[in-house]
């Protein structure tokens, strides 16, 4: 009764982020969530899912924590807003400011902060391109990205966006380049292009949306290296990877860089609050600071938010406190093994990859001359998941059947066992309906 009422107005007057209009419209919201806790999500009607992507790749400490609750309130009696331009600023963003220089690699020790990655990513390439002007060379404006990336859907985030469906909108942002994740392909771009067009280049560490694909062999090294030869900046865009995901602070930290610039969102408050931000080496910001007399007019009105920085905070405190960053490595490794297990069990499963809690396999018809299904069979697994309780995640863009898993932190051995032996199930009972 109370799915009915909810869905009536739902169907009115909820403009739903990526869904299908005609979906939305013939069956209204799909599952009414309630609350959360640990691993779990329960609906209106009371059945409990396990949450095999902490939602969007971001409720990375689990649901339900009262803690960020009570830190959010805390600081929303103290001081609910105050603002942050002209050199204003508050306790906790500066808190938060000096927590994510000691996490971050490098130099990297100034933060911007936004609400989101989508902002953060805009912010960063809006810093590159004056970063150049200032110093005199407006003409390196072009911002280049990888195919299958993911950065966002601010109309800046999704003319960087690689993945083609995103940028089916007329005129999003000038000035943006795709190019496939070789460095040979770089090379001849920036050969084609010419290094004096050329602001920055922009890379997750591994690939989230356009599906947990990892880098080629010390592709970072040598991009690090292509950057620097040709006065490029390198942005790398940590919205998913960072805070741990991948079982070091940063993505990157696997494979031994620092970039110019890096975004962050998602796994900074665990989405308990909508905060991200863009992080800029002491090289830069010194150059920024002699560079520029007048004010960097860019500044969101929740830049530095009290509530988001306090809770921001605590998340990270209370993953540290717990150890839940070290348990990311520990229940990789078991993931993994229920992947192979699965792999062992179905034919048809390949293209295997894992790092900290992030991983993903994808579907073949035949697995031997990777040859596809004619439809795609991940999204049946999905749908029979769903059934036996647990959301997934599969990934079809570009010609892939891939299932992708990034389990909230606090998951235990036997949670991560459900979960592989739900997919299990379920990918039997799609193959009966075949
Ligand atoms: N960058 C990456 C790698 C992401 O995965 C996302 C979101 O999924 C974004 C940027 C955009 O972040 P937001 O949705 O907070 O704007």
């Amino acid at each position: 009764k109370r799915y009915e009422e909810l869905a009536e107005l739902d169907k009115k007057h909820f403009f739903h982020p990526s869904t299908s209009f005609k979906l939305q419209k013939e069956q209204g919201p799909g599952l009414v969530f309630t609350e959360g806790k640990g691993v779990y999500l329960k609906d209106v009607r009371g059945k409990e899912y396990i949450d095999s992507l902490s939602s969007l790749w971001n409720v990375n400490i689990g649901h339900g924590r009262a803690e960020l609750g009570e830190a959010a309130a805390e600081q929303i009696k103290k001081l609910a807003f105050s603002s942050t331009f002209a050199g204003n600023s508050h306790e906790s963003v500066i808190q938060l400011a000096a927590k994510v220089a000691e996490l971050a690699p490098g130099d990297l020790n100034y933060t911007f902060f936004t609400s989101g990655g989508s902002e953060s990513n805009d912010t960063a390439f809006k810093t590159a391109r004056y970063y150049w002007k200032m110093k005199g060379r407006p003409s390196k404006k072009k911002i280049i990205s990888r195919t299958k990336s993911y950065h966002g859907v601010s109309v800046g985030a999704s003319a960087a966006t690689g993945l083609a469906p995103f940028r089916d909108f007329p005129s999003l942002a000038p000035d943006f380049h795709y190019v496939d994740s070789s460095i040979e392909a770089i090379k001849e771009m920036i050969e084609r292009e010419g290094a004096e067009t050329i602001a920055a280049i922009i890379s997750e560490p591994v690939q989230g949306s356009g599906g947990v694909n990892l880098p080629p062999q010390n592709f970072f090294k040598e991009l690090r290296d292509i950057c620097d030869q040709n006065e490029i900046l390198l942005i790398v865009d940590e919205v998913i990877n960072g805070f741990y995901r991948t079982g070091t602070n940063f993505g990157i930290d696997n494979f031994g860089i620092v970039p110019d610039i890096m975004c962050i969102a998602k796994g900074i408050s665990s989405g308990y609050a909508p905060i991200g931000g863009m992080i800029i080496t002491d090289r830069l910001k010194e150059e920024l600071t002699d560079l520029t007399d007048g004010v960097f007019m860019h500044g969101y009105t929740y830049s530095g938010h009290p509530m988001c920085s306090a809770v921001a905070l605590k998340n990270l405190e209370l993953i540290e406190q717990e150890k839940l960053n070290e348990n990311v490595n520990l229940m990789g490794a078991e993931l993994l093994k229920g992947f192979q297990y699965l792999q062992q069990t179905h034919g048809g499963i390949g293209n295997i990859r894992q790092i900290g809690l992030l991983g993903a396999f994808e579907f073949f018809k035949d697995e031997e001359s990777k040859t596809r299904y004619d439809e795609p069979f991940a999204p049946k697994v999905v749908a029979e998941a769903l059934n036996n309780g647990m959301i997934a995640r599969a990934i079809v863009y570009e010609g892939q059947d891939t299932l992708a898993f990034a389990p909230p932190f606090c998951i235990t051995k036997e949670e991560v066992e459900k979960m592989i032996s739900i997919v299990d199930q379920s990918i039997s009972a799609a193959k009966n309906k075949a």
